[in-house]
């Protein structure tokens, strides 16, 4: 089982395995058209275009903490024929392989809450019944992202599902954040929106090394161009605004940028023109 990783200063990355899927090329590509997309990702019959959902482990010297959490395992059979699900999530068994039960990880960040993130959350367990894929751990959330989740807009009604969420409460697992925090030393979450009203990047640093998750701002490495951005995003001039500023913000503290739905790269460098100049 290969999982690729990275070594930020005394700190390790993992990627794992929160499922692949296909999604429409066109929507994730917005309104940049298909004769410039489809050469850097060629879609199927259905124009649809290969992903995965890259949940990333960092481990400190004290501390599992996870981003974001996959697929999960509780899509039913229509909707893993909608999503075209090719390949299943598979946190649990590469954590193992890693020496890591699921009780071993302390916090888990979601950096928003579409069930594409979240769907990991709670899981099935062996009896088939719902229970928090890691029982231990404290789960950040910025505020208002779970304001969207408890009552959330039309749009937001298909991709923010309930199942998702009805345990952290339950079982006082949940942290709401307001704006920034250190959660542990070297690893801030900071409040982004653009993507979703309550969306947030996890800035990683460790001994003069940066890494940064900005997710569904920079889906894949494909959407390093400021304006090309997907039609998901429900701020779109916010997310243009939000790329520029980051990207020229991390590019000069030299970070990675890491990828959450990038199946060919897990993480690159970009030079000051904004261009890719390095990648994992
Ligand atoms: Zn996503």
């Amino acid at each position: 089982m290969n999982i690729p990783s990275l070594k930020i200063g005394h700190f390790q990355l993992h990627w794992l395995n929160g499922g692949h899927f296909r999604l429409d090329g066109g929507t994730m590509f917005g309104a940049v058209p298909k004769v410039l997309w489809e050469k850097k990702c060629p879609a199927d019959a259905n124009n649809c275009i290969p992903m995965c959902n890259d949940v990333l482990l960092v481990q400190t010297p004290e501390h599992n903490i996870l981003i974001d959490t996959g697929l999960g395992n509780k899509l039913n059979t229509k909707q893993l024929s909608i999503f075209q699900i090719t390949s299943p999530w598979s946190i649990i068994p590469q954590l193992a392989s890693l020496g890591l039960a699921r009780a071993d990880i302390d916090a888990v960040i979601l950096t928003h809450c579409d069930f594409d993130h979240a769907g990991g959350i709670v899981m099935h367990g062996k009896d088939g019944r719902e229970e928090l894929a890691f029982p231990d751990a404290v789960h950040f959330i910025q505020r208002k992202e779970w304001e969207d989740v408890e009552n959330p807009c039309r749009r937001a009604q298909s991709t923010y599902w309930p199942e998702n969420f009805s345990l952290l409460k339950k079982e006082g697992r949940l942290t709401i954040i307001d704006g920034e925090q250190e959660i542990f030393p070297g690893i801030i979450v900071r409040y982004t929106g653009g993507h979703t009203r309550g969306h947030q990047l996890v800035e990683i640093t460790s001994d003069g090394e940066t890494a940064v998750h900005l997710a569904d701002l920079f889906p894949t490495h494909n959407h390093s161009n400021p304006l090309w951005i997907m039609a998901y995003d429900n701020f779109p001039l916010e997310v243009i605004d939000l790329k520029e500023k980051y990207f020229s913000h991390y590019q000069q503290l030299n970070s990675w940028f890491t990828f959450y739905h990038d199946l060919e790269i897990k993480a690159c460098k970009l030079d000051p023109q904004g261009k890719i100049c390095r990648s994992l």
